[in-house]
């Protein structure tokens, strides 16, 4: 794969003592060699066989900041095609009446199209990582998407075996979901030199079985696979579990044993304090997803309250219909600016929410000795952002300019295990215009099956 040396950048480490540093960030065979060595400075493995032969690829960090590629810890890329698509409505009349009937309607052409627009989206803002929420059918084509596109994903089928207003096109056997489920895990866990994961994805309590969650449960401890789903998102679906189980959803996964670090639950806006406990005494995984909970009315979550009593979050812009972006630097933002308005502003500084949407990000998908910082050793995940356009500069505290100043826009360069992504703000594996066009185009067809 070869050497790539970003030069004499600013380099946002986010390693355990948050060093900022200055000079080159070394780049060899997919990992980080060398992060912040003197400009120019000599490169291991630099002379030898064939294939050390080239010359290192240089990147002029001159003027830029790198950082660690972001995290987003809860998307779902089946429903970017469905964006701007279900406006006004909240979490399951938003779920009944749009995104089930869209999501039963998709094939695999409108799916890999969904989804490539955006991961388009995702590298062009400088998000690396994701943890995906799939959809019932086709979900080999996200998963296909992202091979070929050099993001890194974490992703799974969503499985729905029940549900009232679960439409037929959606809803499928118990045995059928689970199995479905293994095969993809057995077809795409650490495929593409371990850039894809598998994670199942029970897609909430109101759309699965007890069968099913006790069953995911089994099979991800054998596999050693994570569980991704929702969790006290929005009040109406809260009642609506209470009346059918008797108890909160976060309290059913810890009573059938899910909760704990391989846990991953969305949202959490709704937690009481023994529900708090669970999540801090398990190590059970939050997304915060402060878009989406604005967009949909479902509420604010409590992030300062789950940091300090020791919950592990991160950040996600779930889908494309509720939010209507997939842009963790929104997200940072959003956090911070929800959390100031509820507790004032000091309760989350701008360092924690770069942490949420890096490094903690890494440690919710179990990634955080491979990525989420950059230092040697770890994978080559790395964003070059320019802070010195008019709306970010100037300044000294970096954090404050990342989340409040800077805008996706603002990236410039993205790189995965040392891929090269996006240049000069150009996504290298998919061209946007032919990505849109191809999404209208597969929404017209996808449409038409709706109405049908
Ligand atoms: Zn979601």
């Amino acid at each position: 794969m070869g050497t790539t040396v970003i030069g004499n950048a600013t380099l946002v480490t986010m390693n355990a003592a948050r060093e900022v540093l200055r000079g080159d960030l070394t780049l060899v065979d997919g990992r980080i060699a060398a992060v912040g060595a003197a400009v120019g400075a000599a490169v291991g493995g630099a002379v030898g066989g064939a294939a050390d032969a080239r010359a290192p690829e240089r990147i002029d960090g001159t003027g830029l900041v790198a950082l660690p590629g972001l995290v987003q810890t809860h998307i779902h890329l089946c429903q970017t095609l469905f964006r701007n698509a279900a406006e006004g409505l909240e979490l399951l009349d938003w779920l009944k009446e749009r995104i089930w009937p869209f999501e039963a309607a998709h094939d695999a052409a409108s799916l890999a199209a969904s989804a490539r627009l955006g991961i388009c989206e995702l590298l062009r803002g400088g998000t690396t990582t994701l943890l995906d929420m799939g959809t019932v059918r086709h979900t080999e084509e996200i998963f296909r998407a992202a091979e070929a596109s050099g993001i890194r994903l974490v992703g799974g089928k969503a499985m729905m075996d029940q549900g009232a207003g679960v439409p037929a096109g959606l809803r499928e056997g118990t045995r059928a979901a689970l199995d479905e489920s293994d095969a993809l895990a057995t077809a795409w866990h650490g495929a593409a030199g371990g850039r894809l994961r598998y994670a199942y994805a029970p897609r909430f309590v109101l759309s699965c079985t007890r069968e099913l969650f006790e069953e995911v449960g089994r099979r991800a401890r054998a596999r050693g696979l994570m569980i991704h789903t929702h969790a006290s998102e929005n009040r109406r679906e809260g009642e609506a579990v209470r009346a059918l189980l008797g108890q909160s959803d976060i309290e059913y996964f810890h009573e059938l044993g899910l909760t704990g670090p391989g846990l991953a639950l969305a949202h959490c806006v709704w937690p009481n304090a023994r529900e708090t406990g669970i999540l801090a005494e398990t190590g059970t995984r939050v997304a915060h997803c402060p878009g989406s909970n604005c967009k949909l009315g479902s509420g604010i979550a409590p992030i300062p309250e789950l940091l300090a009593a020791g919950v592990q979050v991160s950040l996600g812009a779930d889908g494309a219909p509720c939010n209507n972006r997939l842009d963790a630097f929104d997200e940072m933002r959003l956090a911070g600016l929800l959390a100031s308005v509820r507790l004032g502003p000091t309760a989350l500084a701008a360092r924690r929410l770069v942490e949420l949407a890096t490094i903690e990000g890494a440690r919710a998908l179990g990634l955080e000795t491979e990525i989420g910082s950059l230092e040697p050793g770890k994978r080559a995940d790395v964003i070059l952002v320019d802070l010195a356009r008019a709306h970010a500069a100037p300044g000294d505290d970096l954090y404050a300019r990342l989340v409040y100043a800077a805008r996706s826009t603002d990236v410039r360069a993205v790189l995965v295990d040392g891929r090269v992504l996006v240049r000069d703000g150009r996504t290298l594996t998919l061209d946007e215009a032919e990505t849109v066009a191809r999404a209208e185009s597969e929404l017209t067809r996808l449409r038409a099956r709706v109405a049908r």
